[in-house]
């Protein structure tokens, strides 16, 4: 099924708020790309097998509405993984995916 209302697509990028935020260590390990692959939009950046969920209202497939990444080893999705958020916009439903390595 088409989805109804795609986003066009904003990569996000983090503007710390205070000195913590701005502070907060890096990754030790993870590849690069890993704490940048927010985005607003477009299309999900699937780590594993596309999944895209279908609204528990009406039934029509969601719309993408964006992905955040992990942060650092503190803040960690799974195994530098990402969470991925969906919603309906006739019936103001959510849902948010994780997926990971
Ligand atoms: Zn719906």
């Amino acid at each position: 099924m088409k989805v109804r209302n795609k986003i066009p697509p904003f990569r996000l990028i983090l503007k710390p708020l205070n000195d913590e935020a701005a502070n907060l260590p890096k990754f030790k390990w993870a590849s690069e790309k890993v704490g940048s692959r927010h985005q607003l939009g477009g299309t999900p950046t699937f780590i594993q097998q596309e999944e895209w969920p279908d609204c528990p209202s009406c039934s029509n497939k969601m719309s993408f509405y964006g992905q955040l990444d992990s942060l650092n080893d503190e803040f960690v999705i799974a195994d530098c993984g990402m969470l991925y958020v969906f919603l309906c916009f006739d019936c103001n439903e959510t849902i948010s995916i994780i997926q990971s390595y």
